[in-house]
This record gives structure tokens, sequence and C-alpha cells, in this order.
């Protein structure tokens, strides 16, 4: 085993996506010497494929068979294609296991910098106080050990440089935020907004995302080509990879370690601090260690989780950091296997091939079990939808010859929503070591236990019946809804797998991501939401971060780390 001693580290900090990214600019501009372990190979904008046709690609990205071979599981959703498939883990390779009777797809394994932030749909949204002490209104679950104001100033402050698109609607439980100008709504979207409002009190509005409308810190504003899963030269989406990394990167204060794969956290003889990392070298397959003055995993909720579950010690037997018991438990994700979608006159608007694509739609922001409002019968909690609105050309249309020609360029305008809702924390949705399989590595990997609740259940049936509702109320003709059971799983917003909470014996961390056993350990991803509200959870991911590195820098300073 290799052990790398020339350089001497303040901090380990171990993925580089959305969270990793943060605490390395963070650290590494207030003066400290950060190694970034990432897994992944680094990213370049020469990968970035966003203007590519089809054709010119090998297989016209029409086979989806050949990725199968290697990457079924990222597959399953389309943001892994031809273009982007191998940034996303081999499957095969670094496997997961489930129980039979419940399967979950953990999609959106990046292996490359930048992480998931590579291909994200970019909606950020704010958490409100309503969520962060939702225990306390409705019962379930536990509140979580900070407050809106806690974090206010750090959403202020990633929202500036990150550049959030977004328009200001005063929703108490939606909070507005510094944002760059909106994308204006097509015809449509307007048209479903008013009447949405009109009839039903709900609010509609352009969706809240990361695309800049305006330059920031040399990243040009967005030119509507469409496909930002595939990467973007004028840095118009907000890629960890050539925004918080590069700027660490920039100070000379960051070293980055490509195709490291965290293994185990290290201790000390004693074992009350955490020494270094001990990683494998994807290239090489040898084994390497690296040491600091303290470790922040930021892996990505399940895989940080992994990495604790495999740094046992004979003191924490049961995972590092897990005097509690509660690691690896309150599994979350949102469900979203509810909406609708109907048809809207076209209003002047035309098909084209090769028009500007909007790279965000719309966002219905959450109306069930609000704070001035009885209790919803029939669920905890709520959800939002995301959705978007097209003009095609009618493709379906009958006929031939001239009538036909005439008919298909008949617009078919359309608004599809997309509901995303809370699941509660319970503690038998989990995720364990699978005593019976590792990785290409040597490492062993997870077993992941998921499952719905009754409270999904309903959930999702009202995401279909409402997104009907809604549509029906703006006099959409051909209303579709759907209401499917969420198994297999679709995930890409899992937390809560080493939850923040006041009391260490129901809680890993405390509320600066700090583990409450180890106090030079901390996981700043969202393994440690306390529960995962229906608003997508990245900007209150990299906001926690961020607070979470100036309380550890504060610690540094005062010696007690
Ligand atoms: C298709 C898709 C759409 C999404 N849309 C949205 C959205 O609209 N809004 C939203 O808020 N969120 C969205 N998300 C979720 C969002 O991308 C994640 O919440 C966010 O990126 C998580 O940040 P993270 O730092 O925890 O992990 P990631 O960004 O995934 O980064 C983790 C990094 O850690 C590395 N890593 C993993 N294991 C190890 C190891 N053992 N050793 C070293 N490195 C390791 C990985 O290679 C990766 O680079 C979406 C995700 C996907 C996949
Ligand atoms: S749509 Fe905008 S943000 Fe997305 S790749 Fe194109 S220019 Fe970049």
């Amino acid at each position: 085993m290799a052990e790398q001693k020339k350089q001497s580290y303040d901090v380990i900090v171990v993925g580089s996506g959305a969270s990793g990214g943060w605490a390395c600019k963070r650290l590494a501009e207030a003066g400290l010497k950060v190694a970034l372990l990432e897994a992944g190979r680094p990213q370049s904008d020469k990968n970035f494929t966003e203007h590519k046709p089809a054709f010119e690609l090998k297989y016209r990205n029409k086979a989806p068979e050949i990725i199968r071979k290697t990457r079924p599981i990222q597959l399953k959703f389309g943001v892994c294609n031809e273009y982007t498939y191998n940034w996303f883990v081999n499957d095969l390779e670094e496997p997961y296991t489930t129980p039979a009777d419940k399967p979950f797809n953990w999609m959106g394994r990046l292996r490359i910098t930048g992480g998931r932030t590579n291909v994200w749909g970019r909606v950020s949204l704010r958490f409100c106080d309503w969520d962060f002490k939702s225990a306390s209104h409705d019962g379930y679950g536990e509140d979580w050990p900070l407050g809106y104001k806690d974090i206010e100033p750090y959403y202020d402050l990633v929202e500036k440089y990150v550049g959030i698109t977004g328009s200001a609607e005063g929703l108490e439980h939606l909070p507005d935020g510094q944002f760059q100008p909106p994308v204006p709504l097509t015809c449509q979207e307007t048209l479903f907004r008013n009447r949405v409002k009109e009839k039903l009190g709900r609010t509609v509005m352009p969706a809240r995302t990361a695309n800049l409308t305006k330059p920031i810190n040399g990243r040009g504003p967005c030119h509507f080509c469409g496909p930002c899963e595939r990467g973007c030269m004028t840095h118009s989406y907000f890629n960890s990879a050539f925004t918080t990394i590069a700027d660490a990167l920039a100070t000379g204060n960051c070293t980055l370690i490509s195709n490291a794969m965290a293994h185990k956290v290290l201790m000390d003889s004693e074992g009350n601090r955490a020494r270094g990392v001990l990683y494998v070298d994807r290239v090489t397959r040898q084994s390497r260690e690296i040491s600091a003055r303290a470790v922040i995993l930021c892996a990505q909720s399940q895989e940080s989780v992994r990495i604790l579950l495999n740094s046992a010690t004979p003191q924490y037997s049961n995972g590092l950091a897990n005097s509690s018991g509660v690691l690896g438990h309150y599994l979350t994700a949102h469900v979203r296997s509810g909406g609708g979608s109907g048809e809207f006159p076209a209003l002047g608007a035309k098909a084209s091939l090769g028009a500007p694509v909007k790279p965000l739609g719309i966002y219905i922001a959450r109306f069930r079990n609000l704070r001035n409002d009885p209790p919803y019968k029939k669920f905890l909690r709520g959800f939002g939808y995301e959705g978007e609105s097209s003009t095609k050309f009618n493709w379906g249309a009958p006929g031939f010859g001239e009538a036909y020609k005439k008919a298909l360029r008949e617009p078919r305008t359309s608004i599809d929503i997309t509901g995303f809702g809370e699941v509660l924390p319970r503690w038998d949705n989990f995720v364990e070591l699978d005593p019976h399989v590792k990785d290409v590595y040597g490492i062993p990997v997870l077993k992941i236990h998921m499952s719905d609740g009754e409270n999904e259940r309903a959930m999702i049936q009202d995401m279909g019946d409402s997104a009907g509702e809604m549509l029906e109320a703006a006099s959409a003709k051909n209303v579709r809804s759907y209401a499917h059971p969420s198994a297999p799983r679709w995930a890409l917003h899992e937390a809560g797998i080493a939850r923040m909470g006041s009391d260490p014996k129901k809680s890993v961390l405390n509320q600066f991501q700090q583990t409450h056993d180890i106090k030079n350990l901390f996981v700043m991803d969202a393994s440690g939401f306390t529960s995962n509200p229906c608003q997508n959870p990245t900007l209150t991911i990299m906001s926690l971060a961020v607070r979470s590195c100036d309380y550890l820098m504060s610690e540094m300073k005062r010696n007690s780390i």
C-alpha cells in the first residue's frame, strides 16, 4: 500500500459534485490546503456535445442495447445516452443489491468531476421553516436542528454565484431568492398559470433553475440550445466541474486526485480522530492512504454512508460514527409517479425543426398541508410539480398527400406536469453492506431496502388526480392523468441516511454536519437531511455545505478540531 506523504493537507474532501465542489471552493479560497478525492476522471469542455447532432454519433443515439451492456440501471433515465454514458458508473463493475421484492433504481451515479451536476435538471428551490420544523407541526419524525434564518444567508450566497433564474412569487412556503431574470412563460404556460390561479388559487411559476439569463464570472447567458445534460460550452448552467471546482483549483490550494475511489476513513490509534482516507486508484487498482486534519465526505448520500459502513472499527463495529445506531436508516427519495398532460390552443405558435429549446418549464408550488390550512386528511406533507410545454408537428395526422402535409403542420401544443412528493423518513427504509458482494475494486457494496408506505401511495394518487383537476380547470383538451405505484423506485434525490439532529442518540450529525462521535469527520451531502421536503434538494445541499465549512474553519481556528 502506497502512502501519499509529500503534501500535507488540512482537509480531505471526498467527491466533487454539488456538495464537494462548494466545500473545496470555500475552504481553498480561505487558504486551507485541500485534497479532493474524486472517484471519476477529470471533466473537460472537450467532452461537451450539446450542439452535436445525433447523426454524427456512431449509433445515432438509437442503440440503447449497446449502453445496456454496461449500464443497465443508469440507462433507465434518459440523461444516460450515447452522448454521455461513459460519464456514468459501469453498473456491472460497481453494483449494489436489493431484496427481490424491493427493486430500487439507483440512477445518476456519475464517475466524473462534477458528479451529478453534469446531468442534473437544475431546478433550485429553497426549503422553509414549515419544512425544517414539519415534525412539530404534524407529529411525524424529527425536526431539523436548524431553521430558515440559519441557512438564509447561505441560500443568498449560493444563489448569487450559481445563477438561478426565477420569479418572486411571495409564497411563505417556497421562499423567493436572489434570482436572475426569469425565462418568460410560453403562451400555453401563461394561460395555464392564470386559469389555475383564478379557479383553484394554486401558483404556477416559471421553473427556478440554475440556467443563466445574465452573464456571471465569465459564464455566458443560456442560448436555448436545449440538452444541458450533455454539457455546456458557454457554462450557462451550473456544473461543479467548471464553477466551484475550477475556482478551488485556481487558488492553488486544492489538489484534485482523480480516479480515487475512497474505501474507508482511517482512524488514529486511540480511535477518536479521523487521520485520513484509504482509497483505491481505479487505474492501477493500488490502495493508497492520504492524511489530513479533517475529513469531509461529499460522495452523494448512499456513497458517503457506504464509506462510513466500510470504515467500521472495533469501537464502531456497526459503522463509523454510528453510536446512535441510525446510520443507514431513514432513507428517503422523492416519489414522482403521478402527473398528467393536456392540449391547449396553439395561440399562433408554429411547430418548427431547429427552433430554440427552453431548457426549463414551469413549477407548481405545493398546495397541500400548508400552515394556514386544515391538515389534509389523506396524507401528511406535500408535493409540487415540474412541468414543461411543447409545440410539435401533428405526427399522428391521418391521410396522405397534400391534405396530410397540411394536417401535419397543424401544431399540437401541450403541457405535461409531474409531481415530486415528500417521502416520510421510515426506519425500515435503509441501506446496509451486502456481506456477499464486492465491487471490482474489492470494496463491499450496499444493499438497499426501500418501499413506499401508505402515505406515499395516497400522495401519488393525489398527484395524478390534482394534475387532472388543474388541466381541466385550465380548459385543456385530451387531458390524461396517471398515478402509478412508484416501485421499482426511481431515485435521484436520495437523502437522510446519516441524519442531523440535536440528540446524538437519534442522529449521526449535528446541525453543522459534523459527526457527533468524531469531531474532525463531516458528511456534507444530503445524507444529513432530517427529512426530505418535496422541493428539489441541491440548493439546500450546497448552502448547508458552505455553512458547515464556515463552522469547520471556526473550530479549526479554536483548535477544537
Ligand atoms: C438526472 C438528474 C436530474 C436531477 N435534477 C435535479 C434537479 O432538478 N434539482 C435538484 O435539486 N437536484 C437534481 N438532481 C440531484 C442532484 O444532482 C444531486 O442532489 C446533487 O448533485 C448531489 O450532490 P452530491 O454532492 O451529494 O453528489 P454528486 O453531485 O453526485 O457528487 C458525488 C461525487 O462523488 C464521487 N464519488 C462517489 N463515491 C465516491 C468514492 N467512494 N470516492 C470518491 N469519490 C466518490 C462521484 O464520482 C461524484 O463525482 C438530479 C440528479 C440527476 C441524476
Ligand atoms: S440550453 Fe442553455 S444552459 Fe443548456 S446547454 Fe444550451 S446554452 Fe447551455
